[in-house]
Parts: C-alpha cells; sequence; structure tokens
C-alpha cells in the first residue's frame, strides 16, 4: 500500500525532502504533502539583497506549487501532532482544522528570534529572519531618510538616522552592511543630509563578530565595516531600549528609530509543545539517521533539531547543513519504506561567504580565503546556481546583471502597509 509522508514546514529541509522524493520514489510507492503557511519557500541567505533592493522579493523565493510536481501542497501551519494515532493537525488559512493521517512526519520547522528580557525590545525592536521582515526594513530605512531631510529638528534628524543591529552573527553583520551600503548609495539624492549625520551601530555581545566564520575572516569583515564608519561594539550589550532610548551596557545612551535584533534564533514554539524531546536550547533530539529518540515514524532536520554532526558535535543553524540533511532524510524515508537500513547524515563544510553590500562580500571556499569583488562574485555566483529551476536563477541573475551599472533604487514602497487607507478616506472613514 503507498505510504503516506507528511512533511511541516517548507523551507530548506522540507524542499529539499520534497524535491529528493521526487526522484527517487517509484510510482505508487508514497504520496508526499507538504505543508507550510506561505506558498514558497524562502531562500533566506538572499534577504539582506532583497533589504537593500538588488533583488526582487519574488525572485528570492521558490513558488512550491511550481516545484513541487506529484506532490500535495497545504497552505497552512501544523499545530499539533497526536504520535500515538499518527494524525497531524493543521490549521489552514480559513476553515475547520484539518487531521492528516501520516505513516511518516518529518518537522523541519525551522526558527524564530529568540527575544531576552530586555525593557521596550518587544515593543521597538524587529527581527530578520522573515522576507516580510527584509521587505520592511529597506523601506523603513528609506523613509527614515525623508523624514531627516523633511526636517530641521536636530533630535528628530537624530533619531531617525540612528541605525541600530543587535547581534554581530553573519545575519545581523550582512543585513547592517548591505542596508548601510543602500543608504550611503542613495545619499546623493538627499543633499539635505550629511553622510555624517547617519549613524550605524552593531552591538555584540562577544568580543569578535562572524564567530561562525574562521578569525582572519571576521577580522577581515570588521576592517571593511568600521572602514565605512560602522561603530561597532564588542563586549557590550542591550540593557534597555523603553521608548526607542537604547541604553548599552557601555554606559552609552542615545535614541534610534531603528532596533534590529538578530542576537540569535530559537526552534519556533510550537516543536516544545508537541510532545517530543527537546535538547536545553528547545531543539528536537533525533539520532545521526534524524529520527526523533524515542518514535518510530517522526523524522526532524534544520534549526529545530540537533542534528549529530561528526565534526562540531551538533550541526550547525544553517542552509547548507539543512540542504544535506534533508537529501540524507530523503534517502532515509525512502529505505525505511523499502524496509532497508537508514543512513546517518554526514557532511564537510566546504565553504562559506558574507555579503558586505554591492562589491563586497569576504568568504572561504575550498580552503581558499576570498574577500572584495573576487568574494562578491563568487557569493553570487554560488547562489545563483543553487536557487532551484532556471526560471529563479535566471531572475536572480538578472536582477543582480540588471542592477550592476546603476545605484540602488530609492523607491519608498512602505504605503503598501496601508492599502485600504486612500479608499477608506474616498468612503468619509
Ligand atoms: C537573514 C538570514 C541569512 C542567512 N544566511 C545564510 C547563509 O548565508 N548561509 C547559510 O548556510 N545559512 C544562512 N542562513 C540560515 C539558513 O537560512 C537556515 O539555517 C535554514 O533556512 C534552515 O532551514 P530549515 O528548513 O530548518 O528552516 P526554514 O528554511 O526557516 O524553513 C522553515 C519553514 O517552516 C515553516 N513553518 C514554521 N512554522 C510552521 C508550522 N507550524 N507549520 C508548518 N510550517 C511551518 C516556515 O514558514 C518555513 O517555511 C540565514 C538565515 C537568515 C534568517
Amino acid at each position: 500500500m503507498s505510504k503516506r509522508i507528511l512533511i511541516a514546514g517548507g523551507g530548506y529541509v522540507g524542499l529539499y525532502t520534497a524535491l529528493r522524493l521526487q526522484r527517487r520514489l517509484q510510482r505508487g510507492e508514497a504520496e508526499v504533502t507538504v505543508v507550510n503557511p506561505e506558498n514558497f519557500m524562502v531562500y533566506r541567505p538572499l534577504l539582506p539583497e532583497v533589504a537593500s533592493g538588488t533583488l526582487e522579493p519574488r525572485h528570492a523565493v521558490v513558488p512550491l506549487r511550481a516545484v513541487l510536481k506529484g506532490t500535495r501542497f497545504v497552505a497552512g501551519r501544523l499545530t499539533g501532532v497526536d504520535a500515538q494515532r499518527s494524525v497531524a493537525s493543521v490549521e489552514p488559512y480559513a476553515g475547520p482544522s484539518l487531521d492528516l493521517e501520516y505513516d511518516e512526519l518529518v518537522l523541519g520547522l525551522g526558527a524564530m528570534s529568540k527575544l531576552m528580557p530586555v525593557p521596550g525590545l518587544a515593543d521597538c525592536g524587529i527581527g530578520f529572519n522573515s522576507l516580510a521582515e527584509a521587505v520592511y526594513l529597506r523601506d523603513h530605512v528609506l523613509r527614515r531618510l525623508e523624514i531627516a531631510s523633511a526636517t530641521a529638528d536636530p533630535e528628530l534628524r537624530r533619531r531617525a538616522l540612528t541605525f541600530v543591529f543587535v547581534g554581530g552573527g553573519y545575519t545581523g553583520v550582512e543585513a547592517l552592511a548591505e542596508l548601510q551600503d543602500m543608504a550611503v548609495d542613495v545619499l546623493a539624492g538627499y543633499p539635505e543630509i550629511e553622510a555624517t549625520e547617519m549613524r550605524w551601530v552593531l552591538v555584540e555581545a562577544m568580543d569578535r563578530i562572524l564567530t561562525t566564520v574562521g578569525e582572519e575572516l571576521a577580522e577581515r569583515a570588521m576592517r571593511e565595516l568600521a572602514g565605512r564608519g560602522i561603530d561597532i561594539r564588542l563586549g557590550t550589550q542591550l540593557e534597555s531600549a523603553e521608548g526607542g532610548l537604547l541604553q548599552l551596557s557601555d554606559g552609552s545612551k542615545f535614541e534610534a528609530d531603528t532596533l534590529v535584533w538578530v542576537a540569535g534564533t530559537r526552534p519556533q514554539a510550537l516543536v516544545g509543545e508537541l510532545g517530543l524531546p527537546v535538547d536545553e536550547r528547545g531543539r528536537l533530539v533525533v539520532d545521526p539517521t534524524m529520527r526523533v529518540e524515542g518514535t518510530r515514524n517522526i523524522w526532524a532536520a534544520g534549526d529545530c533539531a540537533a542534528v549529530p554532526d561528526q565534526e562540531q558535535g551538533v550541526s550547525p543553524p544553517t542552509a547548507q547543513h539543512a540542504v544535506r540533511q534533508a537529501e540524507q532524510l530523503g534517502d532515509n524515508l525512502v529505505a525505511d519504506i523499502r524496509g532497508r537500513q537508514a543512513g546517518p547524515f554526514r557532511y564537510r563544510s566546504r565553504g562559506e561567504f558574507v555579503t558586505l553590500g554591492k562589491n563586497k562580500a569576504v568568504g572561504e571556499a575550498f580552503g581558499r580565503q576570498l574577500d572584495g569583488t573576487l568574494a562578491w562574485a563568487a557569493r553570487r555566483a554560488y547562489y545563483a546556481t543553487q536557487i532551484p529551476t532556471w526560471n529563479r536563477t535566471i531572475r536572480v541573475l538578472g536582477d543582480w546583471l540588471v542592477g550592476m551599472p546603476y545605484g540602488h533604487d530609492v523607491v519608498d514602497l512602505g504605503s503598501r502597509e496601508e492599502p485600504r487607507g486612500a479608499f477608506e478616506e474616498a468612503a468619509g472613514r
């Protein structure tokens, strides 16, 4: 009888597991269903470039229905799992909850921002994990330039032109570097603002940034950022953000309209509510084949799981690990269905890149360190060829090629957040 494989989460783990199954399963062997809140997969390493406008938001995602041929897609959210009965509850956009029975369940639910108990943070801060946040931040920064250029009030200007990022991991560094590069580039169109009025601050609790990349690479990135006037505060923490007044542990205090919290992630909250074993960081405990401990037919990988790694103890939360885990997971599901042994996850990282703006990056590939335009071009070539389907590759390359001779686009589409405003005004409300 055909097995029912249910994949919860349509990110790296969900998409690449489904693609692997699509390729390996024979007709009639299994029916695969993917459940994800949005009908696209976000290619998260491209989000910093969405924020700076060098990539169109739609080009940095993969449309799940278009790539998952022969796989059922359900737009909704997993809300619970009854492991005894092998039934998953899914909440669709509208209508009653669905009970989906499965023979094998894959959990690839990803991560969310990990907040600290900093007063005011939840009211003033924003994360940088989703497409919506990247698109919002771009418009938000451009709107701050408009605000500053339209007023002579020094306090208002200072507050609008102060951009603070807390967390010096690659997400924080890339997001800050891309947005600062964009803001500096478009400043020529704002004669009312002096470049020195803009203040970009990176706050990091540890004594170095980019702890997941080699020390030399991190040092190069630091030099590049510091050379651009970015104020990097190492060994420093955000202590309060009440009312937009930021207080740092080094004693400094200043107001800022922009506070981006990128000081870590944790598995989605739901993961801890499923009744499955989790470790001290809230990640699902799995064996080397990615089967959840104590279960027969539940598997997990990616940012929501602690996948054993022969080199680092537990795999780091990166896209390159999630893709390889998903491929092995797909193979393991096929093996399980065919009554064969599942294999362990094994992967050795081949390198990494950190984008720092247009023509600027640092990276390491096959043991070689790169920086500047070479690293930037290598990074782009890597992502353009990794994103699934030619359709996306061409759109991404197209955006980059068109953007090369021109500066960053200055259009602020922030009004998109209130699309009914004009209509309600017309209705006299
Ligand atoms: C800005 C940014 C830049 C990054 N840059 C890099 C990089 O340069 N290199 C690198 O290797 N890694 C990078 N990463 C990390 C990488 O993106 C993650 O490690 C990777 O996405 C993990 O894959 P995943 O499948 O576990 O989670 P995700 O890709 O996040 O997918 C999880 C999916 O589950 C869905 N989901 C959540 N809750 C539910 C639910 N209840 N029901 C159903 N679906 C649900 C989510 O909507 C999402 O689609 C970056 C991450 C970010 C945020």
